[in-house]
Parts: C-alpha cells; structure tokens; sequence
C-alpha cells in the first residue's frame, strides 16, 4: 500500500528551478507559471518585486520585511494533475550563492534567456552549476514580443559557447509585434494566440500545420519562413534524445512571452513530459532510490528570522525518499540524535500552513533551533545514511569584519557563526590565531552589506569592512601538507576557513596562473569540498 501510493506522488511530481540573469523575465514567468496551474486567480498576486530591488536601500527595507525576494522560497502547484515544485530563487546576483545552493535540491532546472540579449553572464554562470550535477535544463526564450535575435543565432549560441545541444520543442511564427503562435515540431500542431487582458491567460487556437485556414489566419510569409527555418532544423538531423537530456547535454527549447502570456501552456505541457521526475541521490549507502521505503531527505538551506514575528529560523529540506508524515520520528545523521517533527510547514512564498506529509521532491520548511546545518541528513530507519554535502561556491570579494566594540565579542561571535552557518556569507581566518577578526568571503557586495546590517539588527552588533583587493579564492585539494611541501609561494595570501582547510587570496587571475605554472601538480579548487 505504502509502496504504492509513494509511486503513484512519485510519479507525479516534477521539481525545477529558474536560472536567469536579473531582467529576462524571472518573476514574471513564475507568475505566470502560477496563473495556468491555477494556484493565483489574476497574474499580480505574487507580490510585485520589480523594480524596488534594484535599489540597496530597498533591498534593505525588504530585509526587513523577510521580503520573499531574497530568500529563496518553494512554490507548489497543481497542473494537470501532477504536483509541480517550484524551487524559487533569487533574483539579484549578489545572492547567487543562494541559487547554487537551491540547485543542489532540483531536479530540473529552467534556463530563461531574453530573445534580445541571448545568453548573460549569470545564467552561464548558474549554468555550469547544473552542469555540474548534470541536471536536465530546459530553455525557454522569453520576450518574443519584442525585437529579437534571430531564433537559430540563439540556437547557435547555446550549442557553440555552452556545448548544449539545442532542441526546440516549438518554434515561433513571427516574433515582435508579429508574434503570432508557436509550431509544435513533435505534433505539428500550430497553437495561435491573442492579447488578452493584462493578468489573463491569452487565448489560444489549436490547427494542424496542414490545415489551409493558417495560411487565411496569419501572414504567409510569417508561416513560410517558420516553416522553412524548421526544415532546416529537421535537416541538422538531432533527435530528442531523452539520455541527453537526462543527463544535462541536450536541452529542450520553448519560445514565447511571459508578459502577455504566450506560449505558457505549450512549455508547462512539454515540460511535464519531458522533465525528470524526484531522482535518486548519492548517499554512503550508494544511491538511494525516492522510491524506498524509508524516509529520507537534507537540508539545503536555512533561513534566520523569515518571519519577524516570531524570529525563527527556519531550515529547508528537500525530501528524498519515502513518505514524510508529521509527528514521526527521525535521525539526524550528523549528531546521531532523534527528533520528532512537529511543525513542518509548507511555505507558498511568504505565507506557510503546517504539513501533515511530503513526498520525494517536495520541499518543507522545519523550525530550527539550531540544529541544522547546510548539507544535514535527515532519514527515518535503522540504518543510517547520509547524502553527498553540498559545496560552497568561490568568492570574489574579501573584506575584514571588524568589531570595534570588545564587549559585544559574545553576540559578534554568534551572530557570524549563525550567518554563516546559514550560508549567508563564508567566513575565513588569518593563520596567525590571535587575529580573531574574520574576513568576509562573498560572491557580491550586497551579500556582505545585508550580513552588517543583520549583525547589527538581530545581534545588535554594530561592525565595520575593511575591504581586501582580492578577487580569487582556491582551496587546494591536498590540505596542509602539500601547502608546506611547496615552500614559499609568492602573490597570494594563505588564510584557513571554518574548517580549518588551506585557502589561497589571489589579485587577479594572472597571480593565479602564474602559480599554476610554477607548481603544475598543484591541486587546486575554486568550490571549497563540502564539509
Ligand atoms: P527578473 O529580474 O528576471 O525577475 O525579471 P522581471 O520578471 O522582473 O522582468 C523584467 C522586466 O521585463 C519587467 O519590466 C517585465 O515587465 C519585463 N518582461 C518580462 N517578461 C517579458 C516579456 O515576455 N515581454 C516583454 N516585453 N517584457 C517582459
């Protein structure tokens, strides 16, 4: 029974997240997301994030808020029977290490590019994150409705600079003003839109490629080229090969307009067939299939004070396996203690409901007294299990973080431990052991500003940067030892992270390949190993 009923939620379930570059459309896809699986009745419901982030006073006042903005939240729908996890994440790049950290919990991820802009320096670096773990990524080219590149240059541009083969699952019928439909290429089924009123979904009008009235409907040669470019594609010769795209070397294109909602439909149909359902993942017992018994799952992110109420902390966990159900009791891999869940919740956005049970690739929220970390197992059974831990993402910007006032120390000292712990920030020591002020390691400006002004409003610790003119960071594979064997090294500065492991500070990367060059064997990393 219980088998049976984890398969059929199993079967069902489809999680992703977006990657993008600030502006291609993020927010407003994910609203519009929400529209056609029903879970907002009028696009503008999620709350408006536009504009206002772009400013750091609003981001700020947004900090305050426990804005849904820069945490990264999950946000669960319903579409055509199957239950979709939308794992959100933030927008603005200085919270990047955040998105990678969210990446680690997908199974799918949704790469959104602007049809004038092509591929943008965060997506390609979010990219070879997904690379990485070799998830399965789908693109959809947003904005058609405006001038864009032309489609087969974007098409080109994947697979030349990403080593992505690209393959369209629909294809534009005019773009801009004429933006006209979509032509599916598995079903050669033409899909016609209309404006419709803002928030609405648009309406839609489904005929064969065959059918002659398309040519009475819409311009022909807007049909004709469309066709003609598909000929082309069918003549390049590449199949929707499911492996490839399993195993993140072929991605899926959709084209269309989150803004006035074309082409929404056609990627959520396509995508629920396509995308991968909740996988299995690696753990010490090998890899543990969503399907088993057990339950199982990890923490991927925490968050402190979400809801200024009650200034909780909140840790995420994505589950892996088996039925979760409130009450039961769990290990917790880590420190070996049990513990029983009483208050999972289910957060939509900013607002949350308490969970009675969550299936593999689900995501709940667990109250936190500090006893998670990032990377924790949780597993129910005798046996125990923990999974892979996930990676901290390289820095690019150091600064000191000096605390001026010594009786603070106490509060100070909880209050970056806590931050990090969260993942808000990296810490890193001088080897000298008496230089107690941490240097704060970040992939953004802002990320540092947000950690001064928490310090300061939930630990009440006013601090100060120093900033550093660092710009790289490599932890080097072989620890200590092979440090020292290497005897003086020049242009960079040794300094240790929280975990005591060897991390060299370089200007710029010429420093860095000039080190590589003089001590070739040299193992070095630019993603600190997880812990
Ligand atoms: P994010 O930064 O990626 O979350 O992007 P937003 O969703 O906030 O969108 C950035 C801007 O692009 C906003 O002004 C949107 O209205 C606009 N936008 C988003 N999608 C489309 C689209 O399909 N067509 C057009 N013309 N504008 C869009």
């Amino acid at each position: 029974m219980i088998r049976e009923k984890l398969k059929e939620e199993v079967d069902c379930r489809r999680n992703f997240a977006i990657i993008s570059h600030p502006d291609a459309g993020k927010t407003t896809l994910t609203e519009k997301l929400l529209l056609y699986g029903g879970a907002i009745q009028q696009a503008g419901a999620v709350k408006a994030r536009g504009e206002q982030r772009r400013v750091t006073s609003d981001w700020m006042e947004l900090e305050k808020q426990r804005g849904i903005s820069i945490t990264s939240t999950v946000l669960q729908f319903i579409y055509s029977g199957n239950t979709i996890n939308l794992l959100d994440t933030p927008g603005h790049q200085d919270f990047s290490e955040d998105t990678y950290r969210t990446l680690a919990a997908a199974d799918n991820a949704v790469m959104l590019e602007d049809a004038a802009k092509g591929l943008e320096p965060q997506t390609r670096k979010l990219f070879e994150v997904c690379r990485l773990r070799q998830i399965p990524i789908f693109t959809f080219i947003n904005k058609m409705d405006r001038p864009g590149r032309d489609p087969l240059e974007l098409l080109d541009e994947i697979e030349s600079e990403l080593g992505l083969t690209p393959w369209p699952v629909n294809w534009p019928i005019g773009s801009g003003e004429e933006f006209r439909g979509l032509i599916d290429r598995r079903s050669k089924k033409v899909t016609l839109f209309e404006r419709t009123e803002r928030g609405r979904q648009a309406k839609e009008h489904c005929l064969s490629v065959e059918d002659p009235d398309l040519y009475n409907i819409v311009q022909p040669d807007l049909i004709d080229k469309a066709l003609e470019e598909l000929a082309l594609l069918e003549e390049a010769g590449a199949e929707l090969d499911m492996e490839l795209l399993h195993s993140g070397d072929l991605t899926p294109v959709f084209f269309g307009s989150a803004m006035i909602n074309f082409g929404i439909r056609s990627f959520l149909d396509a995508f629920l067939d396509l995308a991968q359902k909740p996988v299995g993942r690696i753990s010490t017992e090998g890899i543990i299939d969503p399907l088993h018994t057990n339950f199982s799952g990890f923490i991927f992110k925490l968050q402190a004070n979400m809801d200024p109420r009650h200034r909780d902390r909140v840790a995420f966990m994505r589950v892996c396996s088996g039925i979760f159900e409130r009450n039961m009791l769990v290990h917790h891999a880590r420190t070996g203690k049990s513990l029983r869940l009483a208050r999972p919740q289910k957060l939509f956005g900013q607002d949350r409901e308490v969970v009675e049970s969550a299936y593999p690739g689900d995501i709940i929220g667990l109250n936190n007294p500090g006893m998670f970390a990032i990377g924790d197992t949780v597993y129910s059974g005798l046996k125990k299990i923990e999974y892979d831990g996930i990676p901290c993402f390289s820095p690019e910007i150091f600064s000191y973080l000096r605390n001026p006032n010594p009786s603070a120390f106490k509060n100070f000292r909880k209050g970056i431990t806590e931050l990090q712990e969260e993942g808000a920030v990296q810490l890193l020591y001088e080897i000298d052991l008496s230089k107690r002020d941490p240097i704060l390691a970040a992939v953004g400006q802002l990320q540092l500003e947000v950690v001064q002004y928490r310090l300061e409003y939930e630990y009440g610790v006013q601090t100060h940067l120093e900033p550093l003119s660092f710009t790289v960071a490599r932890w080097v594979t072989g620890g200590w030892d092979t440090l020292e064997a290497l005897g003086r090294i020049f242009n960079c500065k040794i300094v240790r992270d929280a975990w005591n492991r060897p991390v060299l500070l370089f200007k710029n990367q010429w420093n860095l390949n000039q080190l590589m060059e003089d001590h070739p064997k040299l193992g070095l990393t630019s993603i600190a190993p997880a812990v």
